[in-house]
């Protein structure tokens, strides 16, 4: 029996980095993990992208917290985690109230005509714009940077992460137990990290779910002409979420911004919701798709309010949740892992009150 003050079940960049603050707040912190490497299910299959006014009013606080520390990480790595990219929203007629809504409270954007849009990316059908803005701050995230800086955090300060460990059984008498395949480990605090799997985890502790819903998304990544030079694009996508696209290594990554409810499992696409996807892309743009090089899906997690959970469960001691980081887990850790650690040791929160509260798990209990 292996004890520590914290046991992190989930080894995805939500329970890495959380893991970290707590290490370097000086907890004896350990991270199970299922799988044989960190970053294996969600982590490793985002877009990649800061967007400071990607969500509701709650996220784009902690986007705003989430910032500073992603382009000066200090203790997780020596350069900014953080490189420009910049997002472009287009709208035809059918989109305007999707396009208004996604401006309201937004900061930043400024409005763009057809031609412009088109200049940011030239195979845009100018024809098909009516509306259009654009973020500049948005940036490219380095998440294996991340993602490896805050494991190193994590061993520096006395952590561990052990892998091959899923966990099959949990009870608490005086502190929690948990079994996993690798053998059994006590602490008083258990953190909930385990993405889409976080329902399940909690049903094994019996802790009350909190209606956590994965959802797929997929992305296809598609050769390009050279000529084209895609790397200075923006990332690109319609105002109700009809496909977005992001150059990467030469290529452009598209998504046809699919949301499909499915149970926790480790994702691949459906041929169908990808091809109407490439479909509807083809359509906005004059570049036929001719060849997939590769494709690959992953599950957005989120509660009903698509805000995310995180604090001690109501009806269980200890029992901490930190899950439903939906489509923003990534641009939200290094908040989110600062907040996970000042409420599980008992210290003030950098986030406002009203961000604590908007978190909490409590919301679910009346
Ligand atoms: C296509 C796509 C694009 C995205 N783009 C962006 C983006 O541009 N920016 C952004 O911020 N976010 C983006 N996201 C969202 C982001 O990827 C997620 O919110 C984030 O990765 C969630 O991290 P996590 O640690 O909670 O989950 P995960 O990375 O899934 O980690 C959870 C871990 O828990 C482990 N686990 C589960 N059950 C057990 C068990 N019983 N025992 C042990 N271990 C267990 C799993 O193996 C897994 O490794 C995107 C997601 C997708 C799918």
């Amino acid at each position: 029996m292996i004890r520590a003050e914290i046991i992190v079940i989930g080894g995805g960049i939500a329970g890495i980095s959380a893991a970290a603050r707590a290490a370097e707040a000086g907890a004896k912190t350990i991270v199970l993990e299922r799988e044989p490497h960190i970053g294996n299910h969600s982590t490793a299959r985002s877009a990649a992208v800061f967007i400071a006014n990607y969500g509701n009013k709650t996220l784009r606080a902690i986007n705003a917290a989430s910032g500073p520390i992603l382009v000066a990480p200090a203790g997780i790595a020596e350069i900014s985690l953080l490189s420009p990219r910049g997002v472009l929203t287009i709208a035809d007629g059918d989109e305007l109230d999707d396009m208004a809504a996604m401006e309201a409270d937004a900061t930043g954007l400024q409005s763009l005509t057809a031609a412009e849009a088109t200049a940011l990316m030239p195979i845009l059908r100018p024809e098909k714009i009516v509306a259009a803005n654009y973020e500049a701050d948005a940036q490219d995230i380095d998440v294996d940077l991340m993602l490896n800086g805050f494991a190193k955090m994590l061993r520096r300060h006395g952590g561990e992460v052990v892998t091959g460990a899923e966990v099959l059984h949990i009870s608490h008498e005086v502190e929690w137990e948990i079994t996993t395949k690798s053998g059994v480990y006590t602490a008083p605090i258990v953190i909930n990290a385990a993405g889409a799997w976080g329902d399940v985890v909690a049903q094994m502790a019996r802790v009350r779910p909190v209606g956590l819903q994965p959802m797929r998304r997929s992305i296809a990544i598609l050769p390009v002409p050279e000529a084209l030079n895609v790397m200075r694009w923006p990332l690109v996508g319609t105002a109700s979420d009809r496909w977005y696209s992001k150059p990467t290594a030469g290529r452009l990554m598209v998504s046809p911004a699919d949301e499909d409810p499915v149970a926790p499992h480790d994702a691949w696409p459906d041929d169908m919701v990808l091809a109407e996807g490439l479909d509807r892309f083809e359509q906005a743009t004059t570049l036929p798709v001719t060849r997939v090089e590769r494709s690959w899906a992953g599950l957005r997690s989120f509660v009903a309010d698509r805000t995310l959970v995180a604090g001690f469960a109501p009806d269980a001691p200890g029992f901490f949740w930190l899950v439903g980081q939906g489509g923003y887990g990534v641009q939200t850790a290094p908040a989110m892992a600062q907040l996970a650690a000042d409420l599980t040791l008992g210290n003030a929160p950098k986030l406002p009150d009203w961000v604590v509260n908007a978190l909490s798990p409590k919301r679910f209990s009346s």
